[in-house]
């Protein structure tokens, strides 16, 4: 996908600082953050959301997880907390639809999921 722009930063089309990368994952900063840590873990491959994850696919979901584990160690949020959120579709409030991975930390986060 050319146009979408997480292909183009997964792909370095785009040289953006990657906190982490391996061979199905990198891992950015949010260009707005909501929390004093706010990161991005995406696949290199083009998946549009969890609606879109066949049975196989799903299994990235557990490596996306790992890594997320290991970033919230590395920016030292695991002990004081974080937040792991994917949005799927409008009402899910997805605005880049490439597969991603918010993990936020840092600040006391509201008891909300919502708003
Ligand atoms: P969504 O709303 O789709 O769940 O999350 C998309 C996230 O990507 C937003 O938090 C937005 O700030 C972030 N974002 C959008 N464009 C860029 C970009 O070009 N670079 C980075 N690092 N983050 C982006
Ligand atoms: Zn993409």
């Amino acid at each position: 996908m050319t146009d979408c722009i997480f292909c183009q930063i997964a792909s370095k089309k785009i040289p953006v600082p990657l906190v982490h990368e391996d061979d199905q994952v990198v891992a950015i900063k949010d260009k707005f953050p909501q929390a004093p840590v706010h990161l991005l873990i995406l696949p290199k491959k083009h998946l549009v959301n969890l609606n879109e994850l066949s049975e196989k696919e799903l299994s990235l979901v557990s490596h996306i997880l790992s890594i997320a584990q290991k970033l919230a160690k590395e920016f030292k949020i695991a002990e004081s907390g974080y937040r792991t959120v994917f949005n799927t579709n409008q009402e899910g409030g997805q605005s880049v639809y490439h597969l991603h991975l918010h993990l936020l930390g840092g600040k006391q986060l509201g008891p909300s999921m919502v708003g």
